[in-house]
């Protein structure tokens, strides 16, 4: 290889063998293939193959299920992290992450649309979908997709554009990552940056029943140049906390115009921001990184300045087409109250991410990703400090499985790039009427399924 194979017993192999999220920090793969391009990536599957060794492919390391490490080989693809404009297209290598992506793009007065967590990877979100704040405005990082390079299971490099490879493209655009080959690079159409203004409001917990229901009702007339999210958080001895937050493409005057019919039917927030934001501070706020630089803005061993930390979750989603009806919307808010007594001291979550815009223009059968009809995309989380790694602690399992089990009948899916090992039909529920051809495509590509993890799409 050129780039730089770690083994256990090496110095770094700690660090090298760990996932975004601790739970999977008892991982112990027998190597991690930090490819420095294409013909390492060929060179790793040959050998793989040739060895029996299994695989994973690696790029942020976000993958809810841990699907990105595993006892054989990793195939780590951060040392190819690049960003070139060329023309109305960026070629984004596959290991960038989001907070290089956006600020280098930003420094030319451009962009991409994705998701806001600035240490996922661009290679697991675009092959998942990828939703984030300019999604309704701009639509799925994978709907801006142009091309990519993809090395296949018989080690041969593609590029797979609208007029090559063609199944190949339409299943990189929201089949989910590690099914079908190791993708090097990507070619990106890009916008020209948005003016943005921010927004917050918090009401109290009494309000929250009023606030979840009219904020259902008005993402799905809001203009798409907005973008917002309803949280449900519950906050320990504090109480819950409801609030809502969001992006706009536009400017403050019009921003109050789209928030007015929201503040109409949920009533007066407690507290209230919105305000214009510079595009780079916007996409830093949003990142969780406001007050931090880019260099900050990462985690420790991804640089020198890194001052995020890794974390602990477990969390499940699912998507909804229509507002959830009185009693669903009630036992979401009841499972919220409830989070304390279930699970003292943690941190639980239930979010209402808005989908539709420009996502809902594209026909759920143009690409891998199903849930074009989607009014949101809930996801339930709790967060946990040590011990870790090790399973989900006491009281926090069972509380995802009882709020996803009361929300199951109102959805129509399960967003791919949560993946929740916890799901049964995860199949359906990920891909929906798109499974077939996800099969059939995955058989002709990969016979001998050598990409296969828990939930990789089986051949057809
Ligand atoms: C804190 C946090 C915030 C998030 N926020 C958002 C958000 O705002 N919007 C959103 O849409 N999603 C979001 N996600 C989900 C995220 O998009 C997925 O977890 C995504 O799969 C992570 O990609 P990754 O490359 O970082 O992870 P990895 O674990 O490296 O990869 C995820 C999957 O893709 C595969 N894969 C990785 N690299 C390649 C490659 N080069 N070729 C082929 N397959 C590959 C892996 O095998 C794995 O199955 C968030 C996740 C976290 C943990």
């Amino acid at each position: 290889m050129s780039g730089r194979l770690v083994l256990p017993g090496d110095s770094a192999y700690g660090v090298a063998a760990q996932l975004y999220n601790e739970r999977f920090d008892d991982a112990r793969p027998a190597a991690i293939a930090f490819c420095a391009d294409p013909v390492d990536v060929q060179r790793t599957l040959s050998f793989a193959r040739t060895w029996g060794v299994p695989l994973a492919v690696r790029s942020g390391g976000h993958s809810y299920g841990g699907y990105s490490v595993g006892p054989g080989v990793v195939v780590g693809v951060t040392a190819m992290a690049s960003v070139e404009v060329t023309g109305p297209a960026a070629r984004v290598g596959a290991g960038t992450r989001l907070v290089d992506l956006y600020s280098t793009l930003a420094s030319t007065g451009l962009t991409v649309p994705g998701g806001s967590c600035p240490t996922v990877g661009i290679a697991g979100l675009a092959l998942g979908g990828g939703i984030g704040v300019l999604g309704r405005k701009f639509g799925l990082t994978a709907d801006n997709l142009r091309s990519l390079q993809m090395v296949t299971p018989d080690s041969r490099l593609v590029t797979c554009s609208p007029t090559a490879h063609e199944d190949l493209f339409w299943a990189s655009r929201g089949g989910g990552g590690g099914n079908f080959g190791v993708v090097t690079s990507f070619e990106f159409s890009v916008h020209p940056v948005p003016d943005v203004a921010l927004f917050t409001l918090e009401w109290p917990w009494a309000a929250a029943p009023d606030v979840l229901g009219a904020w259902q009702l008005w993402i799905g007339q809001a203009p798409t140049e907005l973008w917002s999210n309803c949280q449900l958080l519950s906050q320990g001895a504090a109480g819950p906390l409801v609030k809502v937050t969001g992006v706009f493409c536009g400017d403050a005057g019009a921003l109050d115009a789209a928030l007015a019919p929201l503040v109409r039917t949920a009533g007066s927030p407690s507290y209230r921001f919105a305000g214009p934001e510079a595009f780079p501070k916007a996409m830093l706020v949003e990142a969780g990184c406001e007050g931090l630089t880019v260099e900050q803005c990462r985690l420790p061993a991804q640089g020198p300045a890194g001052a995020l930390e890794r974390s602990r979750f477990a969390a499940k989603s699912l998507v909804v087409d229509e507002p959830l009806p009185s009693p669903a919307a009630a036992a979401v808010l009841a499972a919220v109250e409830g989070f304390q007594a279930q699970a003292p001291g943690l941190g639980g979550a239930v979010v209402f991410d808005a989908c539709g815009g420009a996502i809902a223009e594209v026909p759920s059968a143009a690409t891998a990703f199903v849930h074009r009809r989607a009014l949101a995309i809930v996801q339930m989380a709790v967060s946990w400090s040590a011990p870790a790694p090790g399973p989900t602690p006491a009281g926090t399992a069972g509380w995802l499985a009882q709020l996803g089990a009361d929300l199951a009948p109102h959805a129509t899916g399960a967003y791919q790039n949560y993946v929740d090992p916890t799901l049964d039909d995860w199949a359906t529920a990920y891909y929906g009427a798109n499974l077939p051809r996800l099969r059939r495509i995955k058989r002709a590509v990969d016979p001998d399924d050598v990409f296969r993890f828990a939930q990789s799409i089986p051949p057809a």
